[in-house]
Parts: C-alpha cells; structure tokens; sequence
C-alpha cells in the first residue's frame, strides 16, 4: 500500500531543494489577541465568527453554577428575564425558569459554558449529549410556535447556537480550532500548506484511497487515519496547555487534512 513511500521520498527532497526555505510551512496568519488589550478593553465583540474578545465582566460566567446574588461578581450587569424581568437563578441563561420564556442569545456566554464545561480541550462528555437534550427541549423552536414572534427568533438562534455547540464540542478537531479561536488564535483552515512531507503523506494516502478495490482496504486505511487524527488531537492538547500555539495550529493543520482523507474513505465505503 505504501510502495510509492521511496518515490515520494526522493520527491519531497528534490522539491524541498527547489523552495525557497521560507516557503515551507510556517504560521503567517497567526493572529494573537493580546490578552491585556483583549480583557481590559470595554469593547464587547458579539460576533459569533470572533468570538475570541469579550467583556472581562462577563468572565468569569462559568458553567450551570447556581448562585445567588451575592456571590455574584458586582460588575457582571445580570441580564434580567426579558419577559418577566425576573433575575436569573442558573446560568447559562438561555431560558427563564420563572415565565418559561426563551431569552435572547447572550454571545459572551461560550460553547463551553453554554454546557457548563470547563474550558479545556479535553472535555468530560459523559453528560454532553444529556445536557444538549435537555436544552433542546427547552428551546427548540417548535414549543414557541403559538408565542410572539419575537420570542420565536429568540427561540431559532438559540436553538441553531446549541446545535452549534454540541457539533463542535463533539468534533476533537472543531473544539480545537474554537479553544483557539477563545484563546485569541485565529485558525485559517483554506490555509495552503507548504510542508512538503506532509504534501507528499496525503497525496501517498489519496492513492491508497483510490487504488483500493474492497472496503477491507479501505477500513484499514482508515484505522491508520485515525491513529494519525488521535496521535495530532493528543499533540495539540499537549502544545495548547503549554500555550505553544504555533505548535498547536501545526497539529490542527495535520488534523485537518486527515480529517478530509477520512471524509473521502466514508464517501467510497
Ligand atoms: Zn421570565
């Protein structure tokens, strides 16, 4: 399956000759907020594609904690029930247990908090599809179909958020590109790469991928892309936690590209 390894060898390192040494692979469109512009600036950015920057009263909003106004930070300004101004006793709010109404999709409440995980990239999942369930029933936009009209749009964008959510904190290589994008990290993902071995790895791989007559061959290229998925997700957790970002998009950027074999395996089994 491998046997054009030695040609691709020999390839790789007469194009590698033919480059320029700055035309290998290298982060240009890294983008790192700074953390003490990002956090001390009042600026809220409510842009689900950015949403990297928010208010650092909005901060320390973790989780499904239960509290009580006390214990509550005095800068966070609650966002009060809009239907029955009743102050929030969980959080997230995304629905208020007092009238039962659907409350508007607050952004600096992220995919993490919105299932009250803690922000890391591995993430405790036992209960994620519960929760996911759970808000589901509560916000799904066929409940709210006799109630106003606004409290329908209240109802799609929170529901269409949640859906979001679950999809990319199932997904090990979406949760990575959105813990960057929390950290500040932009993850350009039609970014070309100019590592001519990993160029090579997945053109050998497509190869396979297209020479191979039965599903049987198919299922064993696929059991060594997903070694090489679980090998990138491990390394991305590793340079992530250690904050070595360029590390990190190197891994998203392997992981990416495996992934997309992966899609053309399921597509011809
Ligand atoms: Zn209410």
């Amino acid at each position: 399956m491998w046997r054009k390894k030695l040609l691709w060898t020999t390839l790789s390192s007469a194009l590698r000759r033919a480059l320029p040494s700055t035309s290998r692979f290298s982060i240009n469109s890294i983008h790192v907020t700074q953390f003490s512009t990002a956090f001390s600036s009042t600026r809220s950015f409510h842009s689900e594609e950015d949403p990297r920057v928010f208010p650092i009263q909005r901060y320390w909003f973790l989780g499904n904690l239960k509290f009580s106004g006390k214990n509550f930070c005095s800068e966070r300004v609650l966002p009060r029930c809009w239907n029955c101004d009743a102050v929030p006793q969980v959080v997230p709010f995304l629905f208020c247990d007092s009238c039962r109404s659907i409350q508007p999709v607050d952004r600096a409440v992220d995919y993490f908090q919105i299932f009250g995980l803690e922000k890391k990239y591995y993430i405790d999942d036992r209960n994620l599809e519960g929760r996911y369930k759970d808000w589901q029933k509560k916000l799904h936009p066929d409940l709210v179909h006799s109630k106003s009209e606004k409290e329908r749009g209240y109802a799609a964008e929170q529901s269409a958020r949640v859906i979001d959510a679950y999809r990319t904190l199932t997904n090990p290589l979406s949760r990575a590109i959105y813990i960057l994008k929390l950290e500040g990290v932009d993850v350009d993902e039609e970014e070309t790469v100019s590592d001519i071995e990993l160029l090579a790895e997945i053109l050998e791989i497509r190869e396979a991928v297209e020479e191979a007559t039965d599903s049987q061959a198919l299922n064993k290229i696929q059991a060594q892309i997903q070694e090489k998925l679980a090998y990138w997700s491990e390394s991305f957790a590793s340079a992530f936690q250690s904050r070595k970002y360029e590390e990190a998009l190197s891994s998203i950027q392997r992981m990416t590209y495996y992934r997309r074999v992966n899609e053309e395996i399921v597509k011809k089994l």
